[in-house]
């Protein structure tokens, strides 16, 4: 890429992610090259570096793809401090505190995305809870929640409902000053702060703001000093009626090394949990997002079954599946014509392989003594009637299809045995598979269960 092809790049970008997050994070990357698909930038803190990777990562590689360059991966330097060789001056002028730019000060909060608003939600099942509850919040008013924790795993839509909730707080009351921010973020102001001497200021800002959203708070688990202030500025608000909202991956008792009276606190509000995402749920977000692609870029066939397909095999969170999507879209620009489903299997074949859901020996071995009805000590035993025998070799022979694991390693799980007693059981199998076909239903059934 060159340096015309980047300046065009972030020309397109500040269309996509809007002129605020342009010119916070976006304009002030140093571009310093690309070679072999990885794209370097200069960048001012390690901080603003993960940042620009964390929310702007996929859409600077989906801009560059665009114009034909493909990058899989960004790196960030923070830019050079003083060799060991430096002058006095300089060893001066690198240890005097930065006053820190006004603006910073005055913008306490992250940049909001502007994809991440309720009307791109989808609701199924598994968040609705959480969806009607950061719905409730954003309508304002009366504080009903205070604090609303809201917590689930990666990529099932913690921030993408905070980012609503700010947004139509906005939009309902402009006067308001709503300020959102990861942990991390709470904690490298608060650092900063302690180190320019501007705690006041801190302290001050902080407890002014209506809208409190922290997000990822069990980032500052075991961060002592972080958590103390995080405490007080928590306390602050709720006292005086402001709302607070906050996000972890876990339920606030499970967050370790998260002080006692901090997580007694965060399970004074509303406490609603995201669960992992549903077949139906992820199909929804797929054609939502096939849709909202095609209202803004261009049109695009998909044959019948690939959304259904990705839905059933992506299991994963939703940013690996809306990762799937922006491949296949980039793919469809590509060979312009329609996406078919050995296309979509094809150029997503590592995403598939990742997302496979891993069975492990443990699963196969309950599963397989639910079945049969055998307990798993005898499974175990050096038993051999029949009875027992024929569960074993059925389990070890869906270790063998399911798993990763050797004819030693499996052996060794089943009670110590020897792995030639493994070969013998699968080849069993396989043999009786063939003449019976109630085995062959069991191993069907099994299989089945497992992968499900
Ligand atoms: P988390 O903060 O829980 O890790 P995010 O909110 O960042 O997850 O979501 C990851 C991505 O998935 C985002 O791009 C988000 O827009 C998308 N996403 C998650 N849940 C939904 C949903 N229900 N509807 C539409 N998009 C979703
Ligand atoms: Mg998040």
């Amino acid at each position: 890429m060159t340096d015309e092809e980047w300046g065009q790049t972030q020309a397109a970008l500040e269309q996509t992610v809007g002129k605020n997050n342009y010119l916070t994070w976006i304009k002030p990357l140093a571009f310093h090259g690309c070679d072999d698909g990885v794209a370097e930038f200069g960048v001012k803190t390690t901080f603003m570096g993960d940042w620009v990777s964390r929310n702007f990562g996929d859409e600077i590689k989906r801009e560059c793809l665009k114009r034909g360059i493909q990058v899989d991966r960004l790196t960030f330097k923070v830019a050079a401090r003083p060799a060991k060789a430096a002058t006095t001056e300089q060893v001066k002028a690198a240890a005097a505190p930065a006053k820190p730019a006004k603006a910073e000060i005055d913008l306490p909060g992250a940049p909001l995305d502007k994809r991440f608003t309720f009307d791109r939600f989808v609701v199924g099942k598994p968040n609705e809870l959480a969806h009607a509850a950061s719905r409730r919040v954003a309508e304002g008013g009366p504080v009903t929640f205070n604090p609303l924790f809201l917590y689930g795993g990666v990529g099932l839509g913690k921030t993408h409902l905070m980012h609503a909730i700010a947004w139509e707080l906005q939009a309902r009351s402009p006067e308001l000053r709503v300020v959102y921010l990861s942990a991390e973020q709470f904690m490298y102001r608060f650092i900063q702060a302690l180190r320019d001497k501007q705690m006041m200021d801190f302290k001050e800002l902080f407890r002014s703001v209506d809208v409190l959203m922290v997000d990822d708070v069990q980032f500052i688990a075991g961060k002592d000093s972080t958590q103390d202030e995080f405490f007080h500025t928590f306390n602050a608000l709720v006292d005086q009626g402001k709302q607070v909202i906050i996000s972890a991956d876990r339920a606030p008792g499970e967050i370790d090394g998260l002080e006692d009276r901090i997580k007694s606190r965060l399970q004074w509000g509303l406490v609603v949990d995201l669960h992992p995402t549903d077949y139906e749920l992820r199909l929804g977000i797929l054609q939502q997002k096939v849709e909202n692609y095609k209202a803004q870029y261009q049109e695009l066939e998909i044959s019948d079954g690939v959304l259904e397909f990705l839905a059933h095999r992506i299991s994963n969170n939703v940013r690996v599946l809306e990762g799937a999507l922006t491949r296949l879209f980039a793919f469809a620009s590509l060979v312009g014509r329609e996406i078919t489903l050995d296309m979509a299997q094809e150029s997503l074949a590592d995403i598939l392989r990742q997302s496979d859901r891993k069975v492990t020996m443990d699963e196969i071995m309950r599963k397989t003594c639910d079945y049969y009805n055998v307990r798993m000590s005898d499974m175990m035993s050096p038993k051999r009637s029949r009875n027992i025998a024929r569960p074993r070799q059925m389990a070890m022979w869906l270790a063998k299809h399911l798993t990763q694991r050797s004819y030693p390693e499996i052996g060794k799980r089943f009670g110590n045995r020897d792995h030639t007693t493994v070969i013998h059981a699968v080849r069993k199998i396989d043999e009786l598979k063939a003449q019976d076909s109630q085995i062959a239903e069991d191993a069907e059934l099994l299989r089945r269960m497992l992968e499900a």
